[in-house]
C-alpha cells in the first residue's frame, strides 16, 4: 500500500511527525497549517526529525519530495484519500476544520481526528457521511512511538477501521482498534489510572513523590515495555491476580474527580517544568537533561524492539467474554 494521497491538517509537534512518517511509508502527503511560521518551518522541523531517525541527507530529500506543504484546507484535502487532522485540542476548532474538510475532499476520504482526550463522535456528529470518521491517536513523538489507536464511532463502518489499520499497520505503526468512543480510549485510561493512585500515595502521606517515581522506573516501568499488564496477569496467574484484587482494590484510590491536592497544585502555580515546580522542583539543566534521556530512552527501544508485533493468541476480547 503505497502511493495514497494522505493529508495532514495542523503542523504542528503532531502533524509533522505523522506527515513524516507517511511520506517515509511512501505516500504522497500534503500538510496545511493556518500559520504562516507554522507552514515556513515544517520542512526543516521533519528534516530534523528524519535525521534524529539516522536518515542520511539523500533520504531526507526523498520523503521531504513527498510532502506538499498547501496553503488552505481546500488545497490539502483536494484529492485526499485518508485525511488526519491534529490541529488544537479544542473542540469548536476542529468540528469547523472537519465541516471544511468535508467540504473540498472526495466523499469516499476517511477522516481522522488525532485528538488526545475529546470524544471522536463529538468532533465527528456534524458530518455528513459520518460513517467515514473516526479517531487516530498517536503518541508523542509520532514518529517514534509506535502505537496508533483506532477509534470507531457508532456510525464508522468497518472498511473504514480495515483500511485505516492497514494502511498504519504497513507504515510501520502499531494500530490498535478501540471498538468504543469512550473518553481517553485505551492509553490514556491506562496512563490516568495509574496516575490518580500516585497522587493519591502521595496526598494520603504514604510515600513522596520520588518513591512513586522511582518505584515505577525501577520496577514494573522496566518490563511494561515488553510485558503488558494483561500477559503478566497470566504470566503470574490469574488466581493469584484475583487474591491479589481481593486484599488490594479495597484501598486503592477511586475517586472519580481529580484529587485535591492536584487542585491545590495547579492553584498554586505549580505547573511543572512550565513554573519549576509541581510535584517535584526543576531547574531549566534538570529538564533538559530528563527531555533527552526520554528521547534516547524511546530511541533505543525502537532500534532494540522495532514495531510492537500484532498479539494474536485468541485472548479474551468484548466480543468473546460474557
Ligand atoms: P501543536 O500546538 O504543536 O500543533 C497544532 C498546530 O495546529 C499548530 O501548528 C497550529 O498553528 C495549527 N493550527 C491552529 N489552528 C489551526 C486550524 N484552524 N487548522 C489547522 N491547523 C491549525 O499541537 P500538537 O501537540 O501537535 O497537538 C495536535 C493535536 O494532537 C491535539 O488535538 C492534541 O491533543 C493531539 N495530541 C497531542 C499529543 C502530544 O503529546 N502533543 C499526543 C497525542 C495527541
Amino acid at each position: 500500500m503505497k502511493n495514497r494521497q494522505i493529508a495532514v491538517i495542523g503542523a504542528g509537534l503532531m502533524g509533522h511527525g505523522i506527515a513524516l512518517c507517511m511520506a517515509r511509508a511512501g505516500h504522497h502527503v500534503t500538510i496545511t497549517d493556518p500559520v504562516p511560521e507554522a507552514r515556513a518551518s515544517v520542512a526543516a522541523r521533519i528534516a530534523d526529525s528524519l535525521q534524529l531517525l539516522g536518515q542520511g541527507p539523500a533520504d531526507i530529500a526523498k520523503t521531504l519530495k513527498r510532502i506538499e506543504i498547501c496553503e488552505t484546507v481546500g488545497d490539502a484535502v483536494h484529492r485526499a484519500e485518508v485525511v488526519i487532522e491534529a490541529a488544537p485540542e479544542k473542540m469548536a476548532l476542529k468540528q469547523a476544520i472537519f465541516a471544511e474538510v468535508e467540504a473540498h475532499a472526495p466523499d469516499t476520504s476517511i477522516l481522522a481526528s488525532n485528538t488526545s482526550v475529546m470524544p471522536i463522535t463529538q468532533i465527528m456528529g456534524g458530518l455528513r457521511l459520518r460513517n467515514r470518521a473516526l479517531g487516530t491517536h498517536w503518541w508523542n513523538p509520532p514518529h517514534i512511538v509506535p502505537l496508533v489507536e483506532v477509534i470507531r464511532t457508532e456510525w464508522t463502518d468497518d472498511a473504514a477501521i480495515d483500511a485505516t489499520m492497514a494502511l498504519l499497520d504497513e507504515a510501520g505503526k502499531t494500530p490498535v482498534r478501540v471498538e468504543r468512543d469512550v473518553p481517553g480510549f485505551i492509553g490514556n485510561r491506562l496512563q490516568h489510572a495509574l496516575w490518580r493512585e500516585a497522587i493519591s500515595l502521595v496526598e494520603r502521606g504514604i510515600c513522596d513523590a520520588a518513591a512513586v517515581d522511582t518505584v515505577v522506573k525501577a520496577s514494573f516501568g522496566r518490563r511494561l515495555a515488553v510485558l503488558g499488564p494483561l500477559e503478566n496477569a497470566d504470566m503470574v496467574g490469574t488466581d493469584l491476580t484475583l487474591d491479589i484484587h481481593d486484599n488490594v482494590l479495597a484501598d486503592i484510590e477511586d475517586s472519580h474527580t481529580p484529587s485535591p491536592y492536584l487542585r491545590a497544585l495547579v492553584a498554586e502555580g505549580k505547573l511543572g517544568f512550565k513554573s519549576g515546580q509541581g510535584f517535584h522542583a526543576w531547574t531549566d539543566a534538570e529538564k533538559t537533561a530528563l527531555r533527552a534521556r526520554v528521547a534516547r530512552h524511546l530511541m533505543a527501544l525502537q532500534d532494540m524492539l522495532g514495531p510492537e508485533p500484532r498479539l494474536n493468541k485468541g485472548g479474551a476480547n468484548p466480543a468473546t467474554t460474557h
